[in-house]
């Protein structure tokens, strides 16, 4: 095998990779340039099998016919890369005229393809042939330069990819127009530009989904930060009522044994006494100390907490986090010279609770620790009047 049929064996298998590739993307990514890039491929082939003497020809076609296929393929094939690069420009890059002027470049080809029976089988107005092929490459160039002037690194990478093609269809457009015929070793000339460029635009491709898709892992991870962050609270950390919310539906069968409703007993006095960021700290201090291994706190507002608890020993477990709160409070601020308590009203869940319904008791025993005299953890007896309660765990 001679050197010339080597390079357009490369030439053609570059293009059927190349155009196949596109063509399998295509289900993945529905973007319109994949498809432009197909057509360019096969009008690119067509080019090639057309203008090079010695292709295999079906016995129907003339070589006249072969070689307005040809051209006819070549100009196509020009319109083609307009809309290509039409579409790939990138969304966020403003260049509407830009676009346009590209997409132009479709109905503007219908001229010089009018005049090909008359310029290939008359040998008549070759010179206004490719007159209007010169105003499709200046189009495609004003859109080109335009796009990487507003900042389209698409646009970059397809420069990079046509300045080769570019650079012989005008030699060979100047050499017809100047000299006549055709310019000498046209189409290997050619083929190995395109060959550049079909690497250049596969790179370009590659480039711009990964943008695509470091832009779209970092949204997401943005979106799943932003979620996360509506469920915490902010001054202590701890999840707040969506985070509950949250934490007891994703348990689904493994859900809490029991639940705690904590609240601070006189709060208020120690923001009146101490002022509003000891209160914080207050709370600070309180969810560092309610928090333990088998159980998820979370912080309702104000001074009330609520415990999900999840151990065989759940109520033991509660009271004990509910005694932490003192400790806790008195090792981060120990200027507040008497014992800061809790109350703790306690609920079993039960098979048909909601986080409502359960809340709904714990909340009611709440109300009862409290009435009791408070510093106490309390869980009322089930289908019992509230006044009957059952204090679970020794007042403190
Ligand atoms: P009780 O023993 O009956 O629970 O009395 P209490 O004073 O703890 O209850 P009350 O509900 O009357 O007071 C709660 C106080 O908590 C009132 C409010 O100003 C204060 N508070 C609510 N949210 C915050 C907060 O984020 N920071 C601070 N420092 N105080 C808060
Ligand atoms: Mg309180
Ligand atoms: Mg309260």
């Amino acid at each position: 095998m001679d050197w010339a049929s080597a390079a357009m064996g490369a030439f053609f298998a570059s293009a059927i990779i190349f155009g196949g590739t596109a063509l399998a993307l295509l289900p993945m990514i529905r973007r319109a340039f994949l498809i432009w890039i197909v057509a360019r491929v096969t009008a690119v082939a067509v080019m090639v099998w057309g203008l090079t003497p010695g292709m295999p020809t079906p016995e129907f076609l003339s070589p006249q016919e072969r070689l307005l296929i040809g051209v006819l393929a070549t100009d196509l094939g020009l319109a083609f890369t307009g809309l290509m690069l039409a579409s790939f420009i990138e969304a966020r890059v403003r260049a509407r005229k830009e676009r346009k002027l590209l997409r132009r470049m479709l109905p503007f080809s219908l001229l010089p393809i009018a005049l090909l029976p008359s310029v290939v089988f008359a040998e008549r107005l070759d010179w206004l042939h490719d007159l209007l092929v010169l105003g499709l490459l200046a189009m495609l160039i004003t859109g080109l330069v335009g796009a990487i002037r507003k900042g389209s690194r698409a646009a970059v990478f397809q420069a990079f990819a046509w300045t080769p093609a570019l650079g012989v269809a005008i030699a060979a457009l100047l050499h017809e127009l100047l000299v006549g015929g055709m310019m000498p070793f046209y189409l290997e000339a050619m083929s190995a530009a395109l060959m550049v460029e079909f690497i250049f635009t596969a790179t370009g491709v590659t480039d711009g989904f990964m943008t695509i898709k470091s832009e779209r892992d970092r949204a997401i991870a943005d979106m799943r930060e932003a979620k996360l962050a509506t469920a915490l609270d902010p001054l202590t950390n701890i999840a707040n009522r969506r985070g509950l919310e949250q934490r007891f539906e994703s348990d689904g069968p493994r859900r809490p044994k029991g639940i705690a409703l904590i609240d601070c007993d006189h709060f208020k006095r120690i923001n009146d006494q101490f002022g509003h960021d000891v209160g914080d700290k207050v709370l600070i201090a309180i969810a560092q100390g309610l928090d333990a291994g088998n159980l998820f706190v979370a912080r309702l507002g104000g001074e009330e907490f609520v415990l999900l608890l999840y151990g065989e020993s759940w109520q033991e477990d509660a009271e004990a986090a509910r005694r932490r709160i003192t400790q806790a409070v008195h090792a981060n601020i120990p200027e507040i010279p008497y014992p800061i308590t809790a109350s703790a009203g306690l609920s079993a869940v039960q098979s048909g609770d909601t986080l409502s319904t359960a809340m709904k008791r714990a909340d009611r025993a709440l109300y009862a620790a409290k009435e009791g005299g408070r510093n106490r953890s309390l869980m009322l007896t089930e289908f019992r009047p509230a006044t009957s309660v059952g204090p679970v765990a020794t007042t403190g």
